[in-house]
């Protein structure tokens, strides 16, 4: 091990963002990417597609036996979304707090839902809740297709 390796493995964290079809539809995208980017987050995959039901049925698992969940994968499967995958130290639990609340009038001023949005059947964004299911969904919407690079501005951004 050298030490830089050492240093760098918290870094790799990876987190699953998704611009939802009302974020794409109201011109949001580069907003939500343009918040990640400035933060020093690094963008290690990016696409914009229109996922199956299926899929997201696959994705929202968790939320099956919810009464909104019909509503929902209704609502995402209404138009294109942009997938990304972020990397970085604490980008789980960061990128949430960037999000704000999942009901965007609970969210604070200065978060991406607080700042544009109201209704929580339309709140733009998707973020990963964990480290765990951080790497799932970013397995699940990229496969083994993310990009392994470095950023030339790491010695400026980490310590
Ligand atoms: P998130 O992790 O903050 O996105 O929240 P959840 O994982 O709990 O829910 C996933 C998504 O389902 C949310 O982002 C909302 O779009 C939607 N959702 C959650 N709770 C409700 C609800 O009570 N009513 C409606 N209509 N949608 C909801
Ligand atoms: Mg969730």
């Amino acid at each position: 091990f050298h030490r830089s390796e050492v240093k760098m493995s918290g870094q790799k964290e990876v987190t699953f963002i998704m611009v939802k079809p009302d974020g794409v539809q109201r011109g949001l995208v580069g907003e939500i990417i343009k918040r990640f980017e400035s933060r020093g987050f690094q963008l290690v995959g990016c696409k914009m597609m229109s996922p199956s039901k299926e899929h997201l049925e696959k994705h929202y698992a968790d939320l099956k036996s919810k009464s909104f969940f019909p509503g929902l994968i209704k609502y995402m499967s209404s138009g294109p979304v942009v997938a990304m995958a972020w990397q970085g130290k604490s980008v789980v639990k960061t990128g949430r707090a960037m999000l704000g609340a999942t009901n965007p009038l609970e969210s604070n001023p200065g978060t991406i839902r607080g700042d544009f949005c109201i209704d929580i059947g339309r709140n733009i964004c998707h973020g990963s809740d964990s480290v765990e299911s951080g790497k799932h969904e970013v397995e699940l919407w990229f496969g083994e297709k993310t990009e392994d690079y470095s950023l030339c501005t790491e010695s400026m951004i980490y310590e």
